[in-house]
């Protein structure tokens, strides 16, 4: 007997996949080696599949337009932003940030935005690609 839900298996049966097999086809055995294999042009990576509107990324941050009112410390509830009192700018720490997008939008100068960038992962919670000031 068809029901909603067989109705729906069905129809993701032949739906198109939303990710892809990224970075690589396969599984490898040996990442370090993968990674030489790539520099080498030996191994092609698979790029990301393209993020949908309205995605919420790694925040951008136009220095020179900040006030240094706080209202994105108040909103933010990680508490992913430091204040730099001498210079009245701010800092985000994006391996504490969740991406609810609140600083962004209660910023009164427009200088704060959610970028497309995903590609995030570190070993390193204090890389400077964690960090946007
Ligand atoms: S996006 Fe959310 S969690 Fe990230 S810095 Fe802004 S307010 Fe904080
Ligand atoms: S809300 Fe905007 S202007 Fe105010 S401190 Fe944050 S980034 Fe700067």
């Amino acid at each position: 007997m068809a029901t909603p839900m067989g109705f729906e298996l069905l129809k993701q049966l032949f739906k198109k996949p939303a990710t892809n097999l990224f970075p690589i086809a396969y599984y490898p055995e040996s990442v370090l080696d993968l990674l030489a294999r790539v520099e080498k042009g030996e191994v092609k990576v698979n790029p990301p599949v393209e993020v949908p509107d309205k995605f919420r990324g790694k925040i951008t941050y136009q220095r020179e337009d900040c006030i240094g009112c706080k209202l994105c410390i108040k909103v933010c509830p990680s508490q992913a932003i430091e204040f730099l009192p001498e210079q009245k700018k701010i800092k985000i720490h994006i391996d504490h940030c969740i991406f609810c997008s609140q600083c962004n939008d209660i910023c009164p100068k427009d200088c704060l935005h959610m970028s497309e960038e995903f590609l995030l992962a570190d070993t390193d919670r204090g890389s400077p690609n964690l960090k946007v000031e």
